[in-house]
């Protein structure tokens, strides 16, 4: 017994920003913001709702502010015009003050009830956990693609969860403060934290279908994120030494090329020497392919150099590295 409650005491000093994305979602909101409250209320010290406008065309704007008006624990952010999701997460995230951020969509398909057995895992020590919609309630074509793209997601960067696109996650605020998204890399979330060291977890989630409004991604999204699949591979593999990558691809061409090369020349050479009649080389598909080779070699390796450039301007100190813990005194 001891230990539960010293367990509950220590989740209850916790303090939770709640970041929502916006899009169009007018007839959600008001529901969202109850079942958040009910949902979160009693796992917490305190908490805030923070709704991010993502640059609506309906009256969304107008329900947060009247949302914000009558409830102290929300506040609302809205952007200019349409920026995408990712970038009204980072808006949120951006302004949220707790130890921790949950982030749902608006539109009531994630369950704000599932909070508490989020808020379990990071109790056991886990810094991401993410929700993994198990009896999905979306049409096939979101549900089969999804499958696919969960599964190459999970061969490509190593971190096998089933549902990387759910829009419920909750994280330390570390993991906000380290990971940059924009884009439609909100879904690799998880990915880019497990590759700075973050414990990632996920939890099944109830799900429920869609009750108001429409959906804003479509089956474009898979495409898309076969694309962003292959960027945020390269980012968490050679992003920070990209030389390593394309410069071992462009030694091994301008290798291959020269060798060739210098075999012709010394062909050409014997010829003339007259040590013994070989074909004139300059029709030889070789004489191409090595050509070609050499080229291409070069170009990858420049590629290289300027991508290091680039990262090495860039990079802040603190990319580098993660901290856990430390027993440094503040
Ligand atoms: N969203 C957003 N900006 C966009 C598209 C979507 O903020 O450009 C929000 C949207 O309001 C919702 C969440 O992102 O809260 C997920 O969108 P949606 O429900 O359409 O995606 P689905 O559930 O169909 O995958
Ligand atoms: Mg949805």
């Amino acid at each position: 017994m001891m230990s539960i409650s010293a367990e509950s005491n220590r989740s209850n000093s916790q303090t939770l920003s709640v970041v929502v994305p916006v899009y169009n979602e007018r007839d959600s909101l008001v529901q969202l913001v109850n079942e958040l409250q009910a949902g979160v209320r009693s796992s917490v010290s305190s908490y805030e709702i923070i709704l991010v406008d993502d640059g609506s065309t309906d009256d969304s704007w107008k329900k947060i502010e009247e949302l914000a008006s009558c409830e102290a624990v929300v506040s609302g952010i809205r952007l200019r015009r349409n920026f995408g999701k990712a970038a009204a997460l980072t808006a949120g995230m951006k302004v949220a003050t707790g130890d921790l951020i949950l982030m749902l969509d608006a539109d009531l398909q994630d369950d704000p009830a599932e909070f508490p057995a989020l808020l379990h895992r990071i109790q056991a020590g886990y810094d991401v956990v993410n929700g993994w919609k198990q009896r999905r309630l979306d049409p096939w074509h979101k549900v089969y693609p999804s499958k696919v793209f969960n599964g190459l997601v999970g061969l490509m960067t190593g971190l096998r969860l089933h549902d990387h696109n759910c829009g419920l996650k909750l994280f330390r605020a570390e993991v906000a403060q380290e990971v940059q998204i924009y884009g439609e890399l909100h879904r690799f979330i998880p990915v880019l934290a497990h590759s700075r060291g973050f414990r990632v977890t996920e939890v099944a989630v109830n799900h429920r279908s869609r009750q108001h409004g429409y959906s804003k991604y479509g089956m474009r999204r898979f495409l898309r994120g076969l694309l962003d699949l292959l960027t945020v591979t390269f980012l968490t593999s050679f992003g920070r030494r990209p030389q390593h990558a394309l410069g071992t691809i462009g030694l091994g061409f301008f290798t291959l090329g020269v060798l060739g090369l210098i075999y012709l020349s010394l062909l050409w050479l014997a010829m003339r020497l007259g040590i013994f009649t070989a074909y004139p080389i300059g029709n030889r598909p070789l004489l191409a392919y090595s050509v070609a080779a050499t080229l291409l070699g070069g170009q990858a390796l420049s590629l290289g150099l300027l991508a290091e450039l680039i990262v090495a301007y860039t990079t802040r100190s603190t990319d580098s590295y993660s901290i856990r813990e430390t027993t440094r005194k503040a």
